[in-house]
C-alpha cells in the first residue's frame, strides 16, 4: 500500500482518573509531535473516570486541534480503552501510548520514523528491564510472562502497550469478532513484521497506577485463556495420570484383601481423598473459567459504552468528523463492540 507524503498519525492514550495529568501528556505529546512536524489526531479514552479527567478534556477541546475525547459510561478497562481509540482512530498508523507519561513521548518521532522507513506493520517499545517495580509485582509479572510464555508461545516479557500499528494491523485488529482480547498478546498473534525501540520506564509522572490486584488476577485469567487451552488438557493428563496410580494401588489392595492381610492405611485414604478432591475442584474451576470466557463471547455484548464523544476542531487538515454527524458533544449514548 503506498502511503501519502506526510502520512497521519493518531495517538490513543486511555486514561483513567488521571486528572490534570492528562493535559499534562496532551502538552507534552503536542509538543513532540509538532516539533517533529508529525500530521497527528490525539484520542484520549476516558475510562469512566470518578474524578475531573473529563472536565479537563472537555476545555482540552476548545485549545488541542484534532482532539477527539471519548466518555465511557464506567470504567471498563484499560483493554476496552484501546480498542475504542483504535475505533475512532482515522490515521494511516495508530500509536497506542499510557496518560502518566511512563510511556517516553520522546520516542514517538523515532518510530514514526521506522515505520515509514522500515515498512514494517508493528513497531513496538519494549522496556529494557523492569527493576524499578516493588519486588511482589515483578515476581508476579515473571510468572505471569513465563506461563504465558509456555502457554501461548509468544514472549511478552518486555513488551509493553506502547506500540505504532499501521492501519492494516489496526484494521486486522477491528475486524477480530473475539470480546476477550489482550492488546499485547494479539499484536503478537497477528504475526505481522515487527520493529522494536527500548526504552527504560520512568517513574509515573503524576497519580498513582491504577491496577488492583483483583484488576490484574483479572487480565492474568483472561489473557491465558485468550490464548491458551493448555490448562483444559493438563485437566485430562492429570485425570490419566491418577488412573495409572489408581490401577497400580487398586491391585496391591486387592492383592492384600485376597491373602486376607487387614487393608491399613487410614492417613493414606484421607490424604487421597483430600488430593482427589482439591484436584477435582481446581479441575472444575478450570472449566468453569473457560466456560465463563465462551458465555462472554456468546453473549455478544459490547465491550464498552460510549456516554460522550467531543471532538474539536480541526487545523491543518480536512474534517476528521463526518459533516452529517450531530455536533460535537449532543450525540445520544451509543454503543460499539
Ligand atoms: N487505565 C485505563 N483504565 C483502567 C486502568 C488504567 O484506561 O481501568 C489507563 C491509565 O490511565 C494509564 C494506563 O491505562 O494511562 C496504564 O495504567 P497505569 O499507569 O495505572 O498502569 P501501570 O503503568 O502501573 O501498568
Ligand atoms: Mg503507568
Amino acid at each position: 500500500m503506498r502511503l501519502p507524503a506526510t502520512p497521519l498519525l493518531s495517538v490513543v492514550i486511555p486514561s483513567y482518573c488521571e486528572g490534570s495529568g492528562v493535559i499534562e501528556t496532551l502538552d507534552v505529546v503536542a509538543g513532540v509531535l509538532r516539533k517533529a512536524a508529525i500530521p497527528h489526531e490525539l484520542i484520549v479514552i476516558d475510562d469512566g473516570s470518578t474524578d475531573d479527567t473529563w472536565s479537563f478534556l472537555e476545555n482540552a477541546c476548545a485549545t488541542y486541534p484534532r482532539l477527539r475525547a471519548v466518555r465511557f459510561s464506567r470504567n471498563f478497562g484499560k483493554e476496552a480503552s484501546i480498542w475504542a481509540g483504535l475505533r475512532h482512530a482515522s490515521g494511516d498508523a495508530v500509536l497506542v501510548m499510557d496518560a502518566d507519561l511512563q510511556h517516553p513521548p520522546g520516542l514517538i518521532p523515532e518510530m514514526y520514523r521506522i515505520w515509514r522507513e522500515a515498512r514494517v506493520d508493528v513497531v513496538e517499545a519494549v522496556k529494557t528491564h523492569r527493576s524499578r517495580e516493588p519486588l511482589l509485582n515483578r515476581l508476579g509479572a515473571r510468572l505471569f510472562y513465563t506461563l504465558m510464555n509456555r502457554l501461548s508461545g509468544f514472549d511478552l516479557d518486555r513488551a509493553t502497550d506502547f506500540k505504532l500499528l499501521d492501519r492494516r494491523a489496526v484494521d486486522l485488529l477491528l475486524h477480530l469478532e473475539e470480546r476477550n482480547l489482550f492488546f499485547r498478546g494479539i499484536v503478537a498473534w497477528m504475526g505481522f513484521e515487527r520493529a522494536q525501540v527500548s526504552f527504560e520506564v520512568p517513574e509515573r509522572a503524576h497519580g498513582r497506577s491504577k491496577w488492583t490486584l483483583v484488576k490484574l488476577a483479572g487480565l492474568f485469567t483472561r489473557s491465558i485463556t485468550a490464548f491458551s487451552t493448555l490448562p483444559l488438557q493438563l485437566i485430562t493428563l492429570a485425570g490419566v495420570l491418577f488412573l495409572l496410580f489408581s490401577l497400580i494401588l487398586g491391585t496391591k489392595v486387592f492383592a492384600q484383601w485376597w491373602m486376607g492381610e487387614a487393608v491399613e492405611g487410614f492417613t493414606t485414604v484421607i490424604l487421597l481423598l483430600e488430593i482427589i478432591g482439591s484436584l477435582l475442584m481446581l479441575s472444575l474451576g478450570i472449566l468453569g473459567t473457560y466456560l465463563a470466557r465462551i458465555y462472554e463471547e456468546v453473549k455478544r455484548r459490547p465491550l464498552y459504552v460510549e456516554a460522550a464523544v467531543l471532538a474539536s476542531e480541526p487545523s491543518d487538515r480536512p474534517p476528521m468528523v463526518d459533516p452529517d454527524e450531530a455536533p460535537a458533544g449532543s450525540r445520544p449514548p451509543e454503543t460499539r463492540a
